[in-house]
């Protein structure tokens, strides 16, 4: 037994991919797409490379590690994972999915899945009795986001998990904002975790990436039988930023937790422009309960409302240390307006639905100083401010 930082850096029988002569400490970037036979009826474990890559086995092997998961499987994107993962399902199958979702998979389920007679109802997971209540006969899983974006609001893997199980459907959850460090959501009672590796898991904006794991043999193979028949992997070279990302998680994610406290400090006192912020835990409801259960701690992305005394389009149009840009998890702080951006694939009705209005801004804390990171802030909202 090691710790989770230990088996972050060093894996955990992921040595034995270390199959060089030279003594190199990190696995190798297998450039082959092709493996020699030695002989016609050999029996060879790498043949293609879409089927098994080494490099793509290493980190298969470490999410698996890091999760307790049975199985790994990396492909090229996060949308290419969730895809992967909703073709569990046929024709005629219901899902019950969060109303609080990552806009990619709103579109993949809306403009695609629904078009392939694949059925949804969306619901509040946070209301256990919604959920409950939209399990049909033909419903097949429960899908959602443990801390939904752009609100941060936290749903219980525990008790969702339980309502799951005792229809007999799966429970799916989309754990990017989190990570493993954060939550592991297997042993909270889910069957099925995807990440965009996107994210925290690589950490440095230059790699798109996901990751899907589970600790169940027959969806194991149902989600190769994808990855090796639609064939989204992730390419090595990509596989190797995505390991790297991983070595150093617990370290970026415990600085960008610091953070963002210090953020919130600043933000707390800003009264005169902030009409509320978002961050688990401050809720105010029995999702902050949850949130102290089952979270290890709460991430680096921090939304808040501004009041009508600035402009958000300003705001985020002046600062200059943190980047206006979707996406989040990363050493660099990124700033953004979800209506105009991240949730612009919502619809307008379905965005004022969940009170995605023009005036919320999604800040993801990077690892910078904070103090210049508050200095940026003010000095935008000064220029912002009408
Ligand atoms: C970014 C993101 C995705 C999509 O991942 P890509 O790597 O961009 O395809 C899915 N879910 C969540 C929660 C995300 O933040």
């Amino acid at each position: 037994m090691v710790g989770f930082n230990t088996e972050l850096v060093f894996g955990k029988g992921l040595n034995q991919l270390h199959d060089n002569n030279t003594g190199a400490v990190n696995v190798p970037i297998y450039q082959s797409s092709t493996y020699a036979f030695d002989d016609i009826d050999a029996d060879n474990k790498y043949d293609y490379s879409r089927s098994l890559n080494p490099t793509r086995e290493y980190l298969e092997k470490q999410i698996a590690v890091l999760e307790k998961a049975k199985h790994g499987y990396a492909f090229a994107s996060g949308s290419a994972a969730i895809h992967a993962v909703f073709t569990l399902f046929v024709p005629g199958d219901h899902i019950v999915v969060s109303k609080n979702i990552y806009g990619g998979t709103f579109r993949l389920i809306n403009d695609y899945l629904k078009h392939l007679q694949i059925e949804f109802t969306q619901v509040d997971t946070q209301n256990l009795e919604e959920v409950e209540a939209a399990i049909q006969p033909n419903t097949k899983a429960i899908y959602f986001e443990p801390i939904d974006n752009p609100f941060m609001k936290v749903t219980s893997i525990r008790a969702v998990s339980a309502i799951a199980k005792k229809h007999g459907v799966l429970t799916i959850v989309d754990n990017t904002f989190l990570t493993p460090y954060l939550q592991r959501p297997l042993a909270l009672g889910a069957d099925v975790v995807i990440h965009s590796a996107t994210k925290y898991l690589g950490g440095h904006s230059d790699v798109i990436a996901g990751l899907v794991v589970t600790n169940h043999d027959d969806i194991g193979e149902k989600l190769y039988f994808s990855q090796n028949a639609v064939g989204g992997i992730l390419s090595p070279e990509n596989c190797i930023l995505v390991i790297r990302g991983i070595k150093t998680l617990s370290v970026r994610l415990d600085r960008h937790i610091q953070n963002a406290q210090t953020v919130l400090k600043y933000l707390d006192q800003k009264e005169d422009f902030i009409k509320k912020i978002y961050y688990p835990g401050r809720a105010g409801d029995a999702s902050d309960q949850v949130a102290q259960e089952e979270l290890k701690g709460y991430g680096g992305v921090i939304s808040f409302e501004l009041k009508d005394n600035v402009d958000p389009k300003k705001l985020v149009n002046s600062t200059q240390l943190i980047w206006l840009a979707v996406s989040l998890g990363s050493v660099e702080s990124l700033i953004e307006l979800p209506y105009y951006m991240t949730h612009a694939e919502l619809p307008l009705a379905e965005r004022q639905k969940v009170g995605i209005g023009p005036n919320l801004v999604r800040l993801s804390v990077g690892l910078e100083d904070p103090e210049d990171l508050i200095a940026d802030l003010e000095q935008a909202v000064a220029t912002a401010t009408k």
